[in-house]
């Protein structure tokens, strides 16, 4: 309906009402009874407006059963503009009902649990395979918070830790085998939706994996322990003929290396069978640090500057064997990989964050685009050269472990060229209180 026809409509209205009067005069004039008339003539003027206004109510109230009444001029014009509004409202309310069906058979079809949760994680709807994986019941737990029904205190504590960058993976309290893997998703403003997804295949599959290194590597530690008895004895044979010299050494130190390898890999599986955070035992970094400098002062190829910075007398709470794992793996990775005419320098100290222990070298540094990696495991930035170091690529993996079972960071900064620093953050609860 365009606003012309409206506008002529009411030309039209104005017209008629003009018309009735003028002939109500007429009438009126020749009946000398001008004003009676005249108001006669508006009365039932009124009355069909009137007559006309209730119809167009009735048919407002039964607009879906009724048909349209069949008004001339400005009272049919507001007929066909509530019909327009009223087709154009049904038309969107069929699209979103289509789109709203589309969208349960989307959520349906997917392999994952999706909750939609309001900003206080009340629950809002979920679909059917939240409802199968977390037992919960349409309609029932509808506004429940979503804490109170999936009670799990690894779920609670990342909840409130509110840090959603990844999933979670805890077993499922319907039944043990199974694993869910679970996971806020924040969208809009303030709405989350959490993500629920079976992932025991690949727990049971890290756990082979993980089950596998540790029975291999355990496997092959006694039969090199023999071969190396014999290599180191026949190495150490003045009798046996010199031009076995040579090979015999490459073979000791061969034999050692699959030996450190084979160390690192059940330190490793030892690390990651090892549930919680580590024990909570006193340790003296500072004789630590003293001990493992004085031992790298000792060796023969070493940086010539090598500097211990003990700026804290704090004592670190956590598993003493891995803390001197971590503090012996970064002093002597930088041992490695610093020229003789390079510098260390090792630093122990304390602040309102925690304990932090750092080691700095001037050596060969490393380039941006390997620092992400640098913690997987046998991930090397120069291979043949960390090869030829004696190294089993394993240190950083074990060390990136070893420092989070104790709350704690690993931070690397390094510049190709320039130097590299190593920085294990501790936490204020991991440091023996008032002491220092
Ligand atoms: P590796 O036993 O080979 O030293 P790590 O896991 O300890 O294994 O270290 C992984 C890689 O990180 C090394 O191969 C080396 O390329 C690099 N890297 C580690 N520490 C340093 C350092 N202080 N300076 C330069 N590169 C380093």
């Amino acid at each position: 309906m365009s606003q012309r026809s409206i506008t002529s409509g009411w030309s039209f209205a104005i017209a008629r009402l003009s018309g009735v009067i003028v002939v109500a005069c007429v009438i009126g004039f020749l009946l000398h009874a001008l004003v009676a008339t005249v108001l006669a003539a508006l009365a039932v003027y009124l009355a069909v407006m009137l007559w006309r206004l209730h119809r167009l109510e009735q048919w407002l109230r039964n607009r879906r059963t009724e048909d349209p009444p069949d008004f001339q001029g400005i009272w049919g014009d507001i007929v066909a503009l509530v019909m327009r509004i009223y087709r154009r409202k049904q038309f969107h309310k069929r699209r979103i009902l289509e789109l709203f069906r589309e969208f349960r058979r989307v959520t349906t079809a997917m392999p994952d649990g999706v909750v939609l949760l309001t900003p206080e994680r009340g629950i809002q709807w979920f679909n059917v395979n939240a409802a199968r994986l977390l037992q919960l019941r349409r309609k029932l737990d509808y506004g429940q918070r979503i804490e109170n029904l999936v009670r799990d205190p690894a779920f609670s504590r990342y909840l409130s830790a509110a840090d959603y960058g990844q999933a979670i993976v805890i077993p499922s309290f319907i039944d043990p085998n199974i694993f869910l893997s679970l996971q806020i998703v924040l969208y809009g403003a303030g709405q989350q939706f959490l993500l629920v997804r079976d992932v025991t295949r690949e727990v049971r599959l890290e756990a082979m994996r993980k089950d596998f290194v540790a029975n291999a590597s355990h496997e092959l530690r006694s039969p090199l322990t023999v071969v190396t008895g014999y290599v180191d004895a026949l190495a150490d044979d003045m009798q046996i003929d010199p031009a076995w010299h040579g090979p015999l050494e490459e073979m000791r130190r061969q034999a050692q290396r699959m030996r450190a390898v084979v160390d690192a890999l059940i330190e490793l599986s030892r690390l990651e069978s090892s549930t919680g955070e580590a024990p909570l035992t006193p340790i003296d970094v500072g004789g630590m640090l003293s001990f493992l400098h004085r031992e790298v002062l000792s060796l023969d190829k070493r940086p010539h500057q090598i500097q211990l910075l003990l700026d804290a007398n704090v004592q670190l709470l956590g598993s003493e064997q891995e803390v001197h794992s971590i503090f012996s793996n970064l002093i002597t990775n930088a041992v490695k990989y610093t020229p003789a005419t390079g510098s260390i320098v090792i630093r122990w100290w304390k602040d309102d964050f925690g304990a932090h222990f750092s080691v700095k070298d001037s050596g060969a540094g490393i380039a941006r685009q390997h620092l992400p990696r640098l913690t997987e495991r046998f991930y090397r930035v120069d291979p043949g050269r960390a090869r030829a170091t004696g190294g089993s690529g394993l240190g950083l993996a074990i060390v990136k472990h070893s420092v989070q079972r104790h709350g704690g960071t690993l931070e690397i900064l390094s510049e190709e060229g320039v130097g590299s620093v190593f920085t294990c953050h501790f936490p204020p609860r991991r440091l023996v209180p008032n002491i220092e």
